[in-house]
C-alpha cells in the first residue's frame, strides 16, 4: 500500500493524457493478457493448486481457458464495440444526426474473490482495457499465492501507468474504498457487497456487484436417460468445480418427494463413479480453502435437526480440512444451511408434493444468482422463466452460461447488480455518451417565448 497516492496520481495522469483510449493501446494490453497466460500456464496451475487444490484440468477449465477466451473475444470483437451506434432523430429536430459513443470511465478498482482468483481478477480487467480504462486490481487474501503471482506478472505484461495490482486484505480494501473511483466493480459476498456500495455511494461512484446467494435447482419427473445425464450435470457442478466453493453451483435441490429415494440413490452412485468410494482420499477434487470455512461449513452441520438429515456423507477431517461430499435430506427451512449461501460440498434436497410448488418456494425467498431446472416440460420452462426472477436461468445443464460470452452474467436483488462477459463487460466499464448534431436550419419558433395558450394547440 504504499505509494498508493502516487500510483493513483500516475494513472489517473495516464488516462488524463488519453493514453488508455485508442484501441492500439487497448489491443496491445489485451495481447499482453494472452502471453501473460500463454507463457505463464504452469506457474498459474501450480499457484492454484497451491491455493485450493485445483487440478490442471480443472484450472485450465475454469480459469486460463476462460481468461484466453475473454481476451480473444475481445480482441476480435474490440473494433465493433468501439465504433459510434447511429441514433434515431425524431422528423421535428431534423435536419439532424445523432451517435451514441462509447467512452472509457477513467480509473476503475477491481476487486474479486478467492474461488476463481485468476479469473475472476483477470476477467472483469479484459472489460476494463477493452473499455479503454486505467485500473487496480485488489485481488483476494485468501488466495495468496494467485494473488502474488498476479501481482508478480501483470507488471510485466501489462502497461505499469495503467494497470496496477494491489495486494492485501480488508485493510487494504478498506483504504482502497475511501478513494474516488470511477466506477467499482467487486465480487465476493453479499455482506462486504454492502459496504462497498455503501463507499461507493460517498462518491456517486458506479458499482457493479457480482455476488452470491442460494441457486436452487428443480429436477423434474425425468425418464432413467435424462436423469442420468442431469445427475452428472448437477455432480459436477456441484463438487467438480472448487469442490462446491462456487458463487453459480447449485445449493439445494427441489424434488417432488416421490422423486427424491432415486434422485439419491443416483446422485451416490455418481459421485462414486466420479471421485471414487475411498471417502477419505477423493481424487481430482479441490478442496476447502481455509480453516474459517471448514469451520463455518461444519456449523452448518451441527446443528442436530440438520445433522439428522444427512442420507450420504457428513465425515469431518479437521486437519486435512477435509469435508466429505454430503447430501441432506429435508434440513429444517430455518436452520442455517437453508437460509445462508453454502458455498462448499454439501447438498440439501427440498422435497414438494408437485414440482410447480417449486416456483412458489423459489418466490419466496431472496432473488437467487442463478434458477437451474432439469425439465422437458416446455410449459413449466415457459412458467419458471415468467414467473420467478434470478440472475439467469439454466435449463438441464450447470454453470456452462458463465462461459457463453453472448449471455449477460451478473445477479439481480441480493445475488447482485450489475452484468459482464463479452460486450456485457465492455458495457460495464463504459459511458453511453449521446452527441447530438444540428444543423442551423428551420427553426420550429414555437418552442420559444413568448409562451402562450394558443401554442398549446399544436
Ligand atoms: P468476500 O466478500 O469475503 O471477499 C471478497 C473481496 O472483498 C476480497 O478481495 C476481500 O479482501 C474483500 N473484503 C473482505 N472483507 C472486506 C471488507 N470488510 N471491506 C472491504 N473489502 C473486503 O467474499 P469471498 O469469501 O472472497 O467470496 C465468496 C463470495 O463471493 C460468495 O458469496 C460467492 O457467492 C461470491 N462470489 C460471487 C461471484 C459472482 O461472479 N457472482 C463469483 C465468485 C464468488
Amino acid at each position: 500500500m504504499d505509494g498508493l497516492e502516487e500510483s493513483l496520481v500516475v494513472m489517473r495522469e495516464s488516462f488524463g493524457r488519453g493514453k488508455t483510449r485508442s484501441a492500439a493501446w487497448r489491443k496491445l494490453q489485451l495481447n499482453g493478457i494472452l502471453n501473460l497466460v500463454g507463457e505463464n500456464e504452469e506457474m498459474i496451475f501450480e499457484a492454484l493448486n497451491e491455493d485450493l487444490g485445483k487440478h490442471p484440468v480443472e484450472a485450465y477449465r475454469d480459469e486460463v481457458g476462460v481468461v484466453k477466451k475473454s481476451a480473444l473475444h475481445a480482441l476480435e470483437s474490440l473494433d465493433r464495440w468501439m465504433a459510434p451506434k447511429k441514433a434515431y432523430i425524431p422528423l421535428i429536430f431534423r435536419p439532424a444526426k445523432a451517435r451514441v459513443v462509447p467512452e472509457p470511465l477513467g480509473l476503475v478498482l477491481i476487486i474479486s474473490s478467492w474461488n476463481f482468483p485468476f479469473s475472476l481478477s483477470m476477467d472483469p480487467l479484459i472489460g476494463a482495457i477493452a473499455a479503454g480504462n486505467t485500473a487496480v486490481v485488489k485481488p483476494s487474501e485468501s488466495a495468496p499465492a494467485t494473488s502474488s503471482l498476479l501481482a508478480k506478472l501483470i507488471p510485466l505484461y501489462l502497461d505499469p501507468e495503467a494497470i496496477r495490482v494491489i495486494e492485501g486484505g480488508t485493510d487494504v480494501s478498506t483504504r482502497l474504498l475511501e478513494k474516488k473511483w470511477d466506477k467499482i466493480f467487486f465480487t465476493g459476498s453479499s455482506r462486504v457487497g454492502r459496504i462497498v456500495m455503501s463507499a461507493a455511494a460517498k462518491h456517486l461512484t458506479p458499482v457493479t456487484l457480482e455476488l452470491g446467494g442460494k441457486s436452487p435447482a428443480i429436477v423434474d419427473d425425468l425418464s432413467n436417460s435424462d436423469l442420468e445425464v442431469a445427475i452428472k450435470r448437477i455432480v459436477s457442478g456441484k463438487w467438480g468445480s472448487c469442490y462446491g466453493q462456487v458463487c453459480l453451483a447449485v445449493d439445494y435441490i427441489l424434488v417432488e418427494e416421490r422423486l427424491a429415494p432415486l434422485l439419491i440413490d443416483r446422485l451416490k452412485a455418481r459421485l462414486r463413479k466420479f471421485y471414487g468410494s475411498n471417502s477419505q482420499d477423493l481424487k481430482d477434487i479441490s478442496r476447502v480453502v481455509n480453516k474459517h470455512h471448514f469451520t463455518r461449513l461444519c456449523n452448518l452441520l451441527k446443528d442436530p435437526a440438520v445433522a439428522s438429515s444427512v442420507v450420504f456423507g457428513g465425515s469431518l477431517d479437521e486437519d486435512r480440512l477435509f469435508i466429505e461430499p454430503t447430501i441432506l435430506l429435508n434440513p429444517p427451512l430455518d436452520a442455517e444451511i437453508m437460509t445462508e449461501e453454502i458455498f462448499g460440498p454439501l447438498l440439501p434436497i427440498v422435497t414438494l408434493g408437485n414440482v410447480q410448488d417449486s416456483i412458489e418456494f423459489i418466490n419466496s425467498r431472496p432473488k437467487p444468482l442463478v434458477l437451474y431446472a432439469f425439465t422437458k416440460d416446455d410449459s413449466f420452462k415457459e412458467q419458471i422463466v415468467a414467473q420467478t426472477s434470478s440472475g439467469c436461468v439454466t435449463f438441464n445443464d450447470t454453470c456452462i452460461q458463465f462461459v457463453c460470452e453472448a449471455i449477460p452474467f451478473g445477479g439481480v436483488g441480493e445475488s447482485g447488480q450489475g452484468r459482464y462477459h463479452g460486450k456485457y463487460s465492455f458495457d460495464a466499464f463504459s459511458h453511453e455518451k449521446g452527441v447530438l448534431h444540428r444543423t442551423f436550419y428551420l427553426e420550429l419558433e414555437p418552442r420559444h417565448p413568448p409562451l402562450s395558450d394558443f401554442k398549446l394547440k399544436f
